[in-house]
């Protein structure tokens, strides 16, 4: 195959309301209207802002029709499939494109390419709403040129252009070479190619917050250990329920079996995986925790096996992933329900294989990392209902701890009140902050909904509003001394409807008898059939609302 022999009418199917190019969608455009987003774009960001956006459209453009190019026909050399591009250029009207020279060097990778373009439809469209210009402005085409070539040889390839019939030359010319080849001379040029994108920036700042984060953890941990305190969620610990779970922590913490801790959210899974990384061999090494819900499924996959650079747009660098940072330590995968059928394939895979492949790389690399992960998702239902894999499920519990809620551990409830009051003393120079005693049937009372992190909380905001050190009744926040009363802002009952009042009741069941629908039917004397439409039903609205 060659250049010349590609034809407009073949290679388009004109079908009515839609043109394909061997399955891709192409529109035609109108030259004015192009003209005036050129000019929005300048006014709206500037012209070297426009410039980048228009040139990397072009880049995207050039790119997509060299591989639709490689794709579809058969070449008879390289240098043919680099020349289709000058010519589909040409047959989609955009410029009467010749090659004044090409040299490919397959062996040193050099790359050198001579353009002509005339009737340019960039310079065109430049002139009819911004007038003559003192600089070239074909960037379209600039960049359609450099994506084309780029992709066919498999390497950077920038063109410049030298003469343009916006600035009043008779023609256009452009020039073409590898990155190399260019030398310093492409610094100038080179961040028109490469605008930095929002998802770059976003992956930036993540990273950055991370961090801090990670840094602002360490330090807590420190001031912590230096102040003799150990971490809230395992002290006062006088329940059966919760030192059968410290107990089994302890027990499987030498070994490097995967465990799945389970509970409410608040109940202090972290804490936990933080305790059998402290009592593991790998103590001395990394504890990396990552909440699996608070990142979209793109960025999560490059945070967790990072990236390579080039492997989308805004991947300006090599990025080390959260596996990796975790080498010879432990990685801490916090919501774990929440990830997506894809990410649990991969996640699988690298439980099997002991190995991660950074996003845009090939070769796998090797981890030695051991996984704890935690949910407060009910992972058996969610594999019946098909949102999460059995297999994986079995690879994660090899060990499952659950950390019982709050309210199943009344004799937690106040040591941890008083722990908290000691804190917080200390925190807020408060000396000799203490409990009433006419609170203690509260703190006891109240079923705890959001666990040791809502007491924690409770207790704080005690401590602020305390007169004296001494926290009355008062002083606890609304709905933990009123607790029909519900969460603080439904206190009026001329705001609340009858379906609420059923749906918080329905809620505090499932959650009393541990989200067992079975028992709940029977306490709220309904049949299980009714109970499970109600749950869907309030399932939709909540998905309604978010
Ligand atoms: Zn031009």
């Amino acid at each position: 195959m060659k250049a010349a022999d590609l034809k407009l009418s073949e290679l388009v199917d004109f079908e009515e309301g839609r043109l394909n190019l061997h399955g891709r969608r192409l529109v035609l455009h109108d030259l004015h209207a192009f003209a005036q987003l050129r000019k929005d774009l300048i006014e709206t960001v500037g012209a070297d802002g426009a410039r980048s956006v228009l040139t990397r459209f072009g880049y995207f453009w050039g790119q997509a029709d060299a591989a639709a190019m490689k794709r579809i026909f058969e070449w008879d050399s390289l240098s043919d499939l680099v020349l289709a591009g000058p010519r589909m250029h040409t047959i989609q009207g955009v410029v009467k494109a010749s090659v004044r020279s090409l040299d490919i060097d397959e062996s040193t990778g050099r790359f050198r390419m001579e353009l002509t373009w005339h009737g340019s439809g960039d310079a065109e469209e430049h002139v009819i709403e911004m007038g003559r210009s003192d600089a070239p402005v074909c960037w379209m085409m600039v960049g359609y040129a450099s994506g084309y070539a780029s992709f066919c040889v498999n390497r950077e390839v920038y063109f410049v252009e030298r003469t343009c019939a916006g600035k009043g030359d008779p023609v256009c010319t452009a020039v073409g070479m590898d990155r190399e080849s260019w030398g310093a001379e492409l610094k100038t040029f080179l961040p028109f190619f490469q605008a930095e994108d929002v998802r770059g920036k976003v992956l930036e700042l993540t990273r950055k917050l991370r961090e801090q984060g990670r840094e602002l953890a360490k330090q807590r941990q420190k001031l912590r250990l230096l102040a003799g305190e150990q971490p809230a969620g395992l002290v006062e610990v006088h329940s059966a329920s919760f030192r059968k779970v410290v107990e089994l922590a302890a027990r499987v913490a030498p070994y490097d079996t995967s465990v799945l801790i389970t509970g409410e959210s608040g109940t202090g899974k972290e804490v936990l995986a933080r305790y059998i990384h402290a009592n593991s061999h790998r103590s001395k090494g990394p504890f990396v925790g990552v909440n699996c819900a608070a990142l979209p499924e793109t960025l999560l996959e490059s945070e967790l096996f990072g990236h390579k650079a080039g492997a989308f747009t805004g991947a300006t660098r090599d990025r080390v992933g959260l596996f990796e940072e975790a080498q010879k330590g432990t990685i801490f995968l916090d919501e774990i329900g929440d990830i997506s059928l894809a990410m649990q394939m991969k996640l699988l895979r690298v439980l099997q294989e002991r190995e991660i492949r950074r996003v845009g790389e090939s070769a796998p690399r090797k981890v030695d990392v051991r996984v704890i992960t935690a949910t407060n998702q009910n992972l058996a239902m969610a594999i019946q209902e098909g949102r999460f894999r059995e297999d994986l499920y079995y690879r994660l519990r090899v060990i499952e701890i659950e950390v019982p809620p709050l309210r199943s551990r009344l004799e937690d409830i106040l040591h941890l009140a008083r722990h908290f009051c000691r804190v917080f003393a200390r925190k807020l120079k408060i000396p000799n902050l203490r409990i009433d005693a006419t609170c203690v049937d509260y703190l006891q009372s109240y079923n705890w909904p959001g666990n040791v992190r809502e007491l924690e909380n409770a207790i704080e905001r005690a401590a602020v509003l305390s007169k004296d050190g001494l926290i009355l009744p008062e002083h606890l926040p609304a709905n933990v001394v009123h607790p029909i009363l519900g969460p603080p802002g439904l206190v009026s009952p001329l705001s609340r409807k009858l379906s609420d009042i059923e749906k918080d009741h329905i809620q505090t069941v499932m959650r009393l008898v541990g989200d067992n629908r079975t028992r709940a039917a029977r306490a709220l004397g309904i049949s299980p059939a009714t109970l499970w439409r109600k749950l869907k039903q309030m399932n939709e609205e909540a998905d309604g609302r978010s």
